[in-house]
């Protein structure tokens, strides 16, 4: 690949998802030059999750952006029900939260990376690249010293003092540095559909006892996630109509929007729970889904992937004003992040076969009914969901006074 140009700042991020533009406004506000790459023009992609906890909450207020972030249009859920065979159950509730806000937020999630990307806009050292790939990183020996990309006017280099893998899952970087996960599971699959609903209609949060269903309320729609076992959808006529008698069992109020839809309508979603060993090299490190991937058990991911964002920037920032960061402050992040993150993994492949399992009799599972009769674990859940393992706070950025617009 050659390059036409080089860029250079004190740190580039790949990918401008929740933890790639949340790291880039913190380390800007920081008073590190940072640019991110994002290589789609937009960030509206159907599904990346769309739960704001109220941790993240509590960080937007650490940054002066909750205000901006509660003007967008969302719902909030104070509590998780789910409905089991036919009966309405508590999972997780928020009320005793020591958070600002006790409630989890429902929006769109390129409404929150159109609140980051605006906030860091305000920054004078934070530049956003859209519709631009990080390729592969740039190595001088074992260090790497820059990144590789692709944008609309052709390949260029950027060289920086640190190179942080944010690319999700699928991470590029990651691959190209030869970092790779150990799989931990790929037990289930999502189906992702929409179904029209009357302006007043309500449903459960979570739906289960034969596969499950977890309904997002959209206001004019319902966006629904369906959850299978891993490599069972077949896209076609017999697929389908098994997906809409199974949909119909556990929701049978839904059974005629259901048997509307067609195949176009539906989107298979694969999930994959896995982890790296090390999530760093010389002058690369790699955070969020790029380092972990999550599931979609608990909804908890982006939380997550912010959560390494604040942590990177709280230990990483006042160096990379200076300097390059040593491989013992790059593996900082790791040593803080890693035991929250392998919790929960732990705990989303335990919901794994819950989420899958048909509903053997119509008993409630104990856990269940431990939750019901015991209203303080409730709140135990509640605070695992709302604000995991060892939550961070934001310590490495200030609104800036007078920060001038870069758009
Ligand atoms: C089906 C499913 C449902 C989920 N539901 C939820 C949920 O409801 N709530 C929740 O909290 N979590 C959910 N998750 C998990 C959540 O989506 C992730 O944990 C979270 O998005 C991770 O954020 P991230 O910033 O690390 O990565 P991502 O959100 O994947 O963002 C990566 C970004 O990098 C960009 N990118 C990729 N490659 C490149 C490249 N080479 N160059 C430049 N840019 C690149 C992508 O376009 C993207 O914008 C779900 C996961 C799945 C699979």
């Amino acid at each position: 690949m050659n390059a036409n140009r080089t860029e250079t700042a004190d740190c580039v991020v790949v990918g401008g998802g929740p933890a790639g533009l949340m790291l880039g406004v913190l380390l800007a506000r920081a008073g590190v030059d940072t640019l991110v790459l994002e290589k789609h023009a937009d960030f509206l992609r159907d599904f990346r999750g769309d739960t704001i906890h109220p941790s993240t909450q509590d960080a937007l207020a650490d940054m002066g952006l909750l205000d901006e972030f509660l003007a967008l249009p969302h719902a909030d859920l104070p509590r998780v029900m789910l409905r089991y065979g036919g009966r309405d159950l508590v999972l997780a509730d928020f009320s005793r939260l020591p958070t600002r806000r006790k409630a989890i937020a429902f929006l769109p999630q390129w409404d929150f990376l159109d609140l980051l990307a605006r906030a860091g806009s305000r920054e004078p050292r934070f530049r956003l690249l859209r519709r631009t790939r990080g390729v592969e990183p740039i190595t001088e020996g074992e260090r790497v010293v820059g990144v590789r990309a692709e944008g609309p006017g052709g390949a260029f280099e950027v060289r920086a003092r640190l190179v942080v893998a944010a690319d999700g899952r699928d991470s590029d970087v990651r691959a190209a540095a030869g970092m790779v996960p150990r799989r931990i599971a790929s037990a289930m699959d999502v189906l992702w559909f929409r179904l029209p609903k009357d302006p007043r209609e309500t449903q459960p949060f979570v739906q289960a006892g034969d596969g499950t269903l977890i309904v997002i309320d959209r206001g004019e729609f319902f966006q629904i996630a369906h959850v299978i076992p891993a490599g069972t959808w077949t896209a076609d006529a017999d697929g389908l109509v098994a997906m809409r008698a199974r949909v119909s069992r556990l929701s049978p109020a839904m059974e005629e929007r259901v048997g509307a839809l067609g195949l176009d309508d539906v989107k298979l979603l694969t999930v994959r729970l896995e982890r790296l060993r090390r999530w760093h090299r010389d002058g690369l490190l790699a955070i969020g889904d790029a380092a972990h991937a999550m599931s979609p058990a608990g909804g908890v991911g982006i939380n997550l992937a912010i959560q390494d964002a604040i942590a990177t920037a709280n230990a990483l920032a006042p160096i990379l004003r200076e300097r390059r960061p040593s491989m013992r402050e790059l593996a900082r992040v790791r040593r803080r992040r890693e035991l929250p993150t392998a919790i929960i993994q732990r705990v989303q492949h335990a919901l794994q076969d819950p989420l899958l399992a048909p509903a053997r009799s119509s008993r409630i599972p104990l856990p269940l009914r431990a939750l019901q009769r015991l209203p303080f674990l409730r709140h135990v859940t509640g605070r695992i969901v709302g604000v995991g393992i060892r939550p961070e706070r934001v310590r490495s950025n200030q609104p800036r006074r007078g920060a001038r617009s870069t758009k």
